[in-house]
């Protein structure tokens, strides 16, 4: 198994970083850190970080092919205008205070897709939501607990999904055409001692890199589901993680403060971290509506 090392690359300090996703047309790195209702757009080179402050808890956000963002918050989905503006066009939580959005991410063609959990995370609160371009909403799961990482195949055909509590990851049939998910199978069960599976990203063999919270790692799996490659960070809160740079041969880690007993001695908890893993990602894909 390969072993891979990590590196600061940005000195931030979040609550709960989560959500990494690089934006190819402008060379940042855009992240969520939930509990503070805050979008970072970080130069990662520089360190500049701009910071949208969007009013709730964000699980979630992504680029819009027309600029702007769309964004999975505590009420639901929303889309963020270039100047600011916030508009919920499907505000699925809003009647159940107790539950928010969480992870999230855009099938190849568009679609954002995104899933919730309950603040006490009690077991099946949650559900995996589509939102289409034409903004319909779509469940796509119930009884999900921490609605987690997202990623899809290469061709678009397979979806792969996470929902923390049951230490797996899952694979569906993916139906390009119109957004549905069947025939869902676990292809790998990660054992309590690696940590608890987060966010993840796919790289372009088709490989599954997993961010382990609790386990100071992210670990690459094979489609069918062997452990192949680790990466080490310093920090044991590790969240999700995105190919960026400008060539996309760069893995960028969150990580979070969360759950810590004595943060004081993880002073890089909540900074975004960087390997070189040796392969690269696709581009991310946007939301086309
Ligand atoms: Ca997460």
């Amino acid at each position: 198994m390969r072993r891979i090392t990590s590196d600061v690359a940005v000195h931030v300090d979040a609550a709960h970083g989560e959500g990494p996703v690089w934006l190819d047309d402008e060379d940042r790195l855009l992240w969520v850190d939930i509990p503070r209702s805050q979008v970072h757009r970080t130069d990662v080179e520089s360190g500049e970080d701009d910071v949208i402050e969007v009013g709730q808890h964000v699980g979630a956000a992504v680029p819009r092919t027309g600029g702007g963002l769309a964004l999975a918050l505590a009420d639901g989905f929303a889309l963020r205008e270039a100047d600011g503006a916030i508009e919920f066009v499907a505000p699925v939580t809003q009647d159940d205070p107790d539950v928010r959005f969480n992870d999230g991410k855009c099938d190849p063609v568009g679609r954002f897709l995104a899933g919730t959990m309950a603040y006490d995370a009690r077991p099946g609160a949650g559900s995996l939501f589509r939102l289409d371009p034409d903004r319909t909403v779509t469940r796509l799961l119930d009884g999900v607990t921490v609605s987690n990482g997202l990623a899809w195949s290469g061709d678009g055909g397979t979806f792969y999904y996470i929902d923390t509590r049951t230490s797996r990851i899952d694979a569906f049939d993916y139906d390009l055409g119109n957004g549905n998910i069947a025939n869902g199978r676990t292809i790998a069960a990660i054992p309590a001692d690696d940590g608890h599976p987060d966010g993840m990203a796919i790289d372009t063999e088709g490989c599954l890199w997993v961010a382990l919270f609790g386990g100071g790692a992210v670990h690459r799996y094979t489609p069918d589901g062997r452990l192949d490659a680790l990466v080490n960070l310093p920090v044991t809160q590790v969240t999700s993680c995105s190919f960026g740079g400008p060539h996309l041969d760069r893995l960028y880690m969150t990580t979070s403060t969360a759950g810590l007993e004595r943060p004081d001695e993880q002073p890089l908890a909540g900074a975004v971290f960087v390997c070189a893993p040796g392969v690269s990602g696709p581009p991310a894909s946007r939301y086309a509506g």
